[in-house]
């Protein structure tokens, strides 16, 4: 799944910083910073992208270690 940020930055969706906040799990552009809600999806997808999007996180930390 791939979208263009307000930035024109293009790439996964699961690409982005993943943040969790009072509003629940959001993706951020690492580019712009803006914060995408996921609000286009349902709950469980949210979550699951979200999840997705940490783990490549984590992946990339160790990688880079
Ligand atoms: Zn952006």
């Amino acid at each position: 799944m791939t979208e263009v940020c307000f930035c024109g930055r293009y790439g996964p969706l699961t690409d982005r910083t993943p943040i969790l906040d009072d509003d629940g799990p959001s993706l951020q552009c690492p580019t712009c910073g803006h914060v995408d809600r996921l609000t286009v999806f349902p709950e469980p997808v949210r979550l699951r992208l979200w999840t997705e999007a940490k783990e490549r996180e984590l992946w990339d930390l160790r990688e880079s270690a």
